[in-house]
């Protein structure tokens, strides 16, 4: 297989770039490791719920005011955005499981939601492209470069696949790409230090969303924030969808990261009573529960991701930026100059490198 610009990673920065490209005219084929889009984007039904329809956001959540792209995007595909959850007050739970519920605050104010999840934008970027162009459980293992070309070889269900291109855009987690793919010639030091160094936002994470028949803490004058020193949920957030026709809140795992499998039911045991403590009796009987744990998916986070990640506020590191020249450009959200780690970070680095393609005047067609 040949194009003239192979992206690795159908995240929205991988998307987005596609998109880009695509209302250019430019040759691109996008290779996306695991058998879905949208990456780190998340947005999943619950089975056992009556409202089948409804999708859980287990990655991202929030876009906020002032993120331009992301507002076009969402406006554009028409994806009605709705207003976090903030009427009531705040649960507060103490180290010793002392609760109080009278803090008048709510940390989300004036962050929006999406309808049917975050994970309705990369749907629609999938919707407006060519699907025989965007490759799924297409995983990378080793990039080649000779003589201005690359030859990229990627393990798929039938075996390795070879694929040619004259640029190679690598929109996957700088430290998953240092970590799992071979470069040959082997990038110079100083840019796999680069890429190690830059810490994949929010990879650390894992997200236990309860779902309710009715988002019954609204009555009892609560928000749905919850903050914990006690845990293992550490901050809670109202996640009922715009509807209201159910209820749903999610909590961010405070237990130590990389959570095994064989510990989710220890997580649920000890979440349940905890909900119990903080939004009172029906909180321990929800419908479903479901569990995310970004720090165990090996195409988000790697070893250096499990004790923690600081919010990049990163551009392109100045040594990876070096190999644009001979065709190797690398794009994630966490080189997004100015929102660095997240959705609109994404569509800032999609963009930048999207305007370098563009402006090295490529070939409508390989020769
Ligand atoms: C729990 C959580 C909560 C978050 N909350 C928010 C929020 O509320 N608001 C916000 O703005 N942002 C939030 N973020 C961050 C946001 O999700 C990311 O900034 C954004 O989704 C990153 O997109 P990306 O395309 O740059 O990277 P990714 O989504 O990581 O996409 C990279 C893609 O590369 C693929 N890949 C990896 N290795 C290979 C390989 N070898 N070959 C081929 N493909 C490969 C991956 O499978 C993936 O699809 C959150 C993230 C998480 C995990």
């Amino acid at each position: 297989m040949e194009s003239d610009v192979v992206i690795v990673g159908g995240g929205l920065t991988g998307l987005s770039l596609a998109r880009r490209l695509d209302e250019a005219h430019i040759d691109y084929v996008l290779l996306e490791a695991r058998d879905r889009f949208g990456g780190r984007i998340l947005s999943q039904a619950s089975d056992n719920s009556s409202h089948p329809n409804v999708r859980h956001d287990l990655g991202p959540s929030w876009i906020w005011p002032g993120q331009p792209r992301i507002e076009r995007l969402v406006r554009e595909f028409n994806l009605r955005p709705f207003q976090q959850y903030s009427e009531g007050t705040l649960v507060y739970e103490e180290a010793d499981g002392s609760v109080r519920r009278d803090f008048n605050y709510s940390t989300m104010a004036g962050s929006l939601r999406i309808g049917c999840g975050v994970a309705s934008i990369t749907d629609a970027i999938v919707d407006v492209l060519d699907r025989q162009k965007l490759l799924l459980s297409h995983t990378v293992t080793r990039i080649a470069r000779n003589k201005g070309s690359f030859r990229l070889t990627a393990t798929t269900v039938n075996g390795e696949e070879t694929i040619r291109a004259r640029h190679v855009v690598v929109a996957a987690p700088p430290r998953v790409v240092e970590s799992t793919m071979t470069f040959d010639p082997p990038l110079p030091g100083d840019v796999v230090k680069a890429l190690r160094a830059v810490p994949t936002w929010m990879a650390g994470q894992a997200k236990l969303v309860a779902i309710y028949d009715q988002p019954f803490w609204r009555n009892m004058g609560l928000n749905g924030d919850g903050i914990s020193r006690r845990g293992p949920l550490v901050e809670i957030h109202d996640a009922t969808p715009a509807s209201g026709e159910m209820g749903a809140l999610f909590g961010f795992v405070g237990i130590p990261v990389g959570l095994q499998q064989r510990e989710r039911s220890s997580l649920i045991d000890s979440a349940l009573p905890q909900l119990e403590a903080m939004y009172g009796q029906k909180a321990s009987n929800p419908v479903d529960i479901i569990v995310k744990d970004w720090a165990n998916d090996r195409f988000t986070a790697t070893t250096h991701d499990k004790d923690g990640s600081g919010h990049p506020q990163l551009a392109t590191p100045v040594s990876i930026a070096g190999l644009v020249d001979e065709g190797l450009m690398f794009a994630t959200s966490e080189m997004g100059p100015q929102f660095g780690g997240l959705l609109e970070g994404a569509l800032e680095a999609s963009e930048a490198v999207a305007r370098r393609i563009l402006a090295a005047d490529i070939d409508p067609v390989w020769t």
